[in-house]
């Protein structure tokens, strides 16, 4: 077996690539002091959906928005592109926020699915709806399937969930590993990239003064407060940072998320294999082990593979180069394309990338005003932030804009955040943990029970009363 992936992690990803291939000049940089109602910082989903939303709301506001580099170039143009809302998460959420919190959370992810699927109609972002499958790819996994189907059922949306058995998972996706599995009709797949380029344009037309190549270098909070960039500053009455994994570092958020990374590879197309494989449904798909795999095909016939199992970061940093370039976690999600679509074993890989992910402490977003100020933020997607940053830019245009609606009462914005350990300890147990998982997963995988001294530090997490990192 190879110990190398065929093709080294590097940015950009096939998505980002392919979708400026089609773009003219970025946006000029920030150059000088404006001043604005609300500025905005960070052009990825949330950043974009934020400015749409108070655009929408509120034409009249000045909006600014402010990018490091090209909108899209963070973990917006570098995800799976599997959309869906939180009907899969159901079972997690009712245990750590109660049922009705979960099924608020639950029915906003339809809300925002539908939004997405209308701003969808409108852009060549490669929108395709075939629903969401979840398969058991070892017989550990088997016993999983039924906890999504339980939770559906006792809090009253059974039609969330449906129970496959491995025939009916064939019948969409044959493989010789899937042995049953969950369809969840909410669930599409999108370009990623090209989502968030077409937010960019969007933003831009509806008035929002949109600035590429400029960093936030301080912040100064005040009445009002001023953004600071290397050749200018916003002087903003509001201010969003939507910098996804760089909020993590800030005070409020450290002691509730941590940074890993996910990775992915990006296959040359095979739409003949595909075909006859009968993915022809435009499913998006993942395994259920804790680290999991996710992919889906695209309308040219690849397939996208992703492994959710990339290293941490020590205290939220989000530099550090294994985030992007760690070899073995590429590896991972090529070998899952082997393993899971054997069909695919000899197809070459086009590309292959990873990138930080932020995972809060019981798995879902916040959103949040910092005490005292007028500068709100959120973060924590843990993985899972295409359908969820829509959700993410009406809770933070509703903060921005005091509104007491739908969106400032859901548990995103209102719930108390569970904490993680603090470091070095984080870092230390996290990858200690990271490390067990993988061993026993892959075990499971492999047919095989998992080593002993794994599964023993596999359980701690579960066993400090902790809601991630436990299987
Ligand atoms: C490999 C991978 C696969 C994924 N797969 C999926 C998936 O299939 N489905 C799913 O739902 N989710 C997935 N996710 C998660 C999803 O991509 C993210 O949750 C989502 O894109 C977050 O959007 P965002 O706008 O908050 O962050 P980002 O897109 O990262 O945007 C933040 C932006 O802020 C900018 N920025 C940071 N600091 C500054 C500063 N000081 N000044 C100015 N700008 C700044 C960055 O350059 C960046 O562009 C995946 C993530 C990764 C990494």
């Amino acid at each position: 077996m190879a110990h190398t992936p065929s093709i080294m992690p590097a940015d950009p990803s096939w998505w980002f690539a392919d979708a400026m291939r089609a773009e003219g000049a970025a946006a000029p940089p920030l150059s000088g002091e404006i001043m604005v109602d609300v500025a905005i910082v960070g052009g990825g989903y949330t950043g974009l959906w934020t400015a749409l939303a108070l655009k929408e709301r509120s034409p009249a506001l000045r909006v600014a928005l402010i990018e490091a580099k090209l909108c899209g170039s963070g973990a917006s143009g570098k995800n799976g592109g599997k959309v869906h809302g939180y009907w899969a998460s159901l079972a997690g959420m009712a245990k750590n926020i109660g049922d009705d919190a979960a099924l608020s959370v639950a029915r906003a992810g339809t809300i925002a699915q539908d939004a997405i699927r209308e701003f969808a109609k409108n852009h060549d972002v490669w929108w395709r709806e075939g629903g969401t499958l979840r398969v058991s790819a070892a017989p550990a996994q088997d016993a999983r399937i039924a906890g999504y189907i339980q939770a559906a059922r006792r809090l009253g949306v059974p039609d969330t969930a449906m129970a496959l058995t491995a025939a009916d998972v064939a019948a969409r996706c044959r493989s010789p590993v899937f042995r049953g599995g969950v369809f969840l009709p909410e669930g599409a797949t999108v370009h990623p990239a090209r989502l968030a380029r077409a937010l960019r344009a969007a933003a831009i037309k509806s008035g929002v003064m949109l600035y590429e190549n400029t960093a936030m270098i301080g912040l100064d909070k005040g009445a009002p407060n001023r953004v600071r960039t290397q050749n200018g500053q916003i002087i903003a009455r509001d201010v969003v940072l939507a910098t996804n994994c760089e909020s993590a570092a800030e005070p409020l958020a450290r002691a509730h998320v941590s940074v890993f990374s996910s990775y992915a590879v990006m296959s040359e197309p095979a739409p003949e294999k595909l075909a006859a494989m009968g993915w022809t449904g435009e499913e998006g798909i993942s395994d259920m082990r804790m680290f999991v795999h996710y992919f889906r095909t695209t309308a040219d016939g690849r397939v996208l593979m992703g492994s959710g199992s990339g290293p941490i970061a020590y205290g939220g940093g989000t530099t550090a180069t294994k985030l992007r370039e760690d070899a073995a976690s590429a590896l991972r999600a090529e070998r899952g394309l082997r393993r899971l679509l054997p069909a695919l074993a000899d197809v070459p890989i086009a590309r292959a990338w990873g990138g930080p992910i932020d995972v809060s402490a019981d798995r879902l977003p916040f959103f949040k005003t910092m005490p005292g100020t007028r500068v709100h933020f959120g973060c924590g997607y843990s993985g899972h932030g295409v359908n969820p940053s829509w959700i993410g830019g009406q809770c933070l245009a509703s903060l921005v804009l005091n509104a007491h609606d739908m969106w400032t009462n859901l548990p995103l914005c209102t719930r108390a955040l569970p904490s993680l350990p603090p470091e070095p300890l984080r870092y230390l147990g996290g990858t200690a943990v990271r490390r067990a998982i993988l061993a026993c997963e892959d075990a499971e995988e492999r047919g095989q029970a998992p080593p002993l001294a794994a599964s023993a530090v596999a359980a701690l997490p579960k066993l400090m009363g902790l809601r991630i990192g436990t299987r």
